[in-house]
């Protein structure tokens, strides 16, 4: 292995999980118990979130929610359109908790991901999660993995809350945040853009090629999946 690399940074869909497990499980779970939030409507976050929807939609769209209905509605056509904004990844988020916890969902990881986890933790090294789904997600996904709790492998997890993940900016940012030098640190993802935005700011990087992606990128440090 690298003696460099002290840190694994990785993305979640398509680098250790399906990206289908996503688009064909968590969001149609979603949308199937959407209308269990009225169950939840007593949580301060829930109660936010629906406040969050009435303002974006009168906003954004020119829409005058008044009801709850209106307001599941709205979210469900969100969803649908999969927009990447924070009262419905809250919301989300309230859904699939329940969905793990009652074991009807667990979170797709591939099978070679445990043994690698397990490896690289017996060399020293510190993994990371870097994913457009939010924090809570991540973790909700590695707990309650298709193998079991897999969430105490990872010391970190940063969500688009720390910057897109196609900026090069994003990568200086995270490698500071713990306090690393960028070349001390590993990012596996299967997006081109990302790998590029991460190898500008001085990253290795490393293309997970999965069922569906197309190997496009000159990883740099290849032989370290070879460990
Ligand atoms: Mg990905």
């Amino acid at each position: 292995m690298d003696k460099q690399i002290k840190y694994i940074l990785t993305d979640i869909e398509g680098t250790t999980s399906s990206i289908h497990f996503v688009y064909e499980v968590l969001f149609p779970y979603f949308r199937e118990h959407l209308n269990d939030l009225t169950k939840h409507a007593h949580i301060n976050e829930v109660k936010q979130a629906f406040a969050d929807v009435i303002d974006m939609a009168a906003r954004e769209e020119g829409k005058h929610l008044t009801t709850t209905e209106e307001v599941l509605a709205c979210l469900k056509q969100w969803s649908e359109e999969d927009r990447k904004v924070t009262p419905l990844k809250t919301v989300q988020g309230v859904i699939w908790k329940s969905g793990y916890e009652s074991a009807q969902i667990t979170g797709h990881v591939y099978e070679d991901v445990p043994t690698a986890l397990n490896q690289w933790r017996a060399l020293g090294l510190k993994i990371g999660v870097f994913s457009s789904g939010s924090v809570a997600a991540q973790k909700l996904l590695f707990r309650y993995s298709d193998f079991g709790d897999l969430s105490g492998h990872f010391s970190n997890h940063f969500d688009t809350t720390t910057g897109p993940k196609k900026e090069v900016d994003t990568y200086h940012k995270i490698s500071q945040l713990l306090g690393l030098a960028p070349e001390q640190i590993l990012f596996l993802s299967d997006i081109t853009d990302e790998l590029s935005a991460a190898a500008q700011a001085g990253l290795q990087t490393i293309q997970l090629v999965r069922p569906g992606t197309s190997a496009n990128w000159p990883s740099t440090a290849q032989h370290f999946l070879d460990i």
